[in-house]
């Protein structure tokens, strides 16, 4: 089986790679940018950014290209406006105050979104987790906007997603499928599904079992991306933030209800997921 062939992800491992807070902590030391969600379609980006804050980022700023005004953003996450036309350079002149960014659940297939989103990926140096409609801006060939990025990068697809960045459908060999991704775009990827594979562009990979059908819902993944993103801004390495993220989304679900759990409980109990120390 998968687990067989690589290592499986533990509480000791979440222990060993997310730091706690230092005691001089400031909240701009963790610092994620959100950029997500599209007008009328806000859900999956309040998700993003209420999960990368109870993940353990310090700061966290919301920007829906095109929306100015978001009364239903989490109180304490920051909106910030960018313009529907030409938002990927608003977002790498200020990037760099940013310690990683969640990019693309929500924010819709329009092909001028697509190239956007391209744009920042080619010239951004922040870390980044890329998922949703940023994966599918990618294409076929995700390596062509990928393999040159200039910082780190997560995918973080589902099998429909990982399909389309493939060519072909995900092969029952998962743990193959994410390591051929990783290699051909540079970039660690998180392929999820009831057993998720994460794995590096070296070819070290992961595999995590902690969560259970009850994650089977609408927004789960948008909550990942924002668990991920925000183990980034604590400084944990890519594929570290990967695994550790997949772990904690699915500790969290299984402290859930067992039946009618939503997305948006997640959230709210992803601090009781992290191993107490
Ligand atoms: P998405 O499809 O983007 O909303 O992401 C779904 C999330 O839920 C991923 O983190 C999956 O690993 C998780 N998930 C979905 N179905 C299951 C399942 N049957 N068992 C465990 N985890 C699941
Ligand atoms: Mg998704």
């Amino acid at each position: 089986t998968t687990a067989a062939r690589a290592h499986l992800v533990t509480d000791a491992d979440v222990a060993r790679l997310v730091p706690s807070r230092p005691t001089d902590a400031h909240k701009w030391h963790a610092a994620v940018w959100v950029v997500a969600g599209s007008p009328g379609m806000t859900g999956a980006a309040h998700l993003t950014a209420r999960a990368a804050q109870r993940a353990g980022a310090g700061y966290v700023r919301l920007s829906t290209p095109g929306l100015d005004d978001d009364p239903g953003r989490p109180t304490e996450a920051v909106g910030t406006p960018l313009p529907s036309d030409g938002w990927a350079d608003a977002v790498l002149a200020d990037a760099e105050r940013f310690r990683a960014l969640a990019l693309g659940p929500g924010l819709g297939r329009a092909s001028d979104t697509a190239d956007e989103v391209r744009r920042l990926l080619g010239a951004l140096e922040t870390p980044v987790v890329v998922d949703g409609d940023g994966l599918h801006a990618l294409g076929d060939d995700p390596a062509a906007v990928l393999a040159d990025r200039p910082g780190p990068t997560v995918l973080t697809p589902h099998d429909g997603e990982a399909q389309r960045l493939l060519g072909h459908p995900v092969p029952a060999d998962r743990l193959d499928a994410g390591r051929g991704l990783a290699a051909r775009t540079g970039s660690v990827v998180l392929l999820k599904g009831p057993t998720t594979v994460v794995a590096g562009p070296d070819g070290r990979a992961l595999v995590v079992t902690a969560g259970d059908a009850r994650l089977a819902t609408a927004g789960t993944g948008d909550v990942l991306t924002g668990v991920v993103a925000a183990l980034l801004a604590v400084g944990t390495d890519p594929l570290g933030a990967a695994a550790a993220g997949a772990h904690l989304h699915g500790r969290a679900g299984v402290l859930g209800f067992p039946r009618g759990l939503v997305a948006g409980d997640l959230p709210d109990l992803l601090p009781h997921a992290f191993p107490q120390t």
